[in-house]
């Protein structure tokens, strides 16, 4: 049995004061939550606000990029080492935002999940097709191609370790989300690719998380799923009380 795992992606929301509002009120809705893995991943700056609001509950705290080196000349970067340091557990890598503007790769994806897995994050690799490769019916093709390349040189042990998150791109803050057959299609689908890369024990192992417009309204038909394991949430995980919601679904 998988336990869920339900994210909130802030993206470049929410200054330090802001951060703290949220949090404040969140916790408080979500204390008795047993039974699921909660993360929340603010921008780099509220990082450690969150880290401090969060201690001694289970909430933990995942970054939403980071480099691949430990240290030195490359301004602007932030490196595992130092977000382990601040108590992060989790990084998401490959967001679709990062791929569509900043020039993250398959490569890249690659060499970050290598480096997190090295310094001891839990990585929350995203793959996703957009809506020109869905039109195109190659949604499975895009995503098997991700998995393929971001996975690349892993043991299973590895990627045992990881979250893959399928968020189909034309979904994401758009207010379209998957049918839950189309998002628990293309999730067996990944699950079939982990199996014949890593095998049985790995693929039933690994959590594949959903993203693109989940909603109070929504999370709970998309937890239903067999293959759907948990959420990554944008804008609804900017809001303490509809991203409680989400976290407090129902089977
Ligand atoms: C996301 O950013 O990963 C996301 C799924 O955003 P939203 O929930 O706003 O669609």
């Amino acid at each position: 049995m998988r336990r869920p795992i339900i994210a909130a992606n802030w993206k470049m929301n929410c200054t330090v004061s802001q951060a703290h509002e949220l949090v404040s009120a969140f916790k408080g809705l979500v204390k008795d939550v047993t039974g699921v893995d909660i993360v929340l991943a603010p921008p780099f700056t509220s990082l450690v606000e969150v880290a401090q609001l969060t201690a001694g509950t289970d909430i933990a705290l995942a970054a939403q990029n980071m480099y691949w080196e430990e240290s030195g000349a490359y301004t602007g970067e932030i490196s595992p080492l130092m977000l382990k340091d601040i108590g992060c557990s989790y990084i998401i890598i490959g967001h679709s935002e990062r791929r569509a503007y900043f020039g993250e790769t398959d490569d890249t994806v690659n060499k970050k999940l290598k480096a997190a897995l090295h310094y001891g994050l839990n990585p929350i690799v995203c793959v996703g097709e957009t809506l020109a490769q869905r039109e195109a019916g190659e949604p499975t093709q895009v995503v098997g191609a991700q998995l393929q390349g971001g996975l690349a040189g892993l043991t299973p042990a590895q990627v045992n370790k990881a979250v893959i998150a399928y968020e189909p791109v034309w979904a994401i803050g758009t207010g379209k989300t998957a049918t839950t057959e189309q998002a628990n299609e293309v999730h067996s689908f990944i699950r079939q690719q982990l199996n014949a890369g890593f095998g049985e024990a790995t693929a039933q192992a690994v959590r594949i998380q959903y993203g693109g417009s989940v909603k109070p309204d929504n999370v709970d038909e998309l937890m239903a799923q067999p293959d759907i394991d948990g959420a990554l949430v944008g804008g609804a995980g900017l809001k303490a009380d509809s991203f409680a919601r989400i976290v407090k679904f129902e089977d």
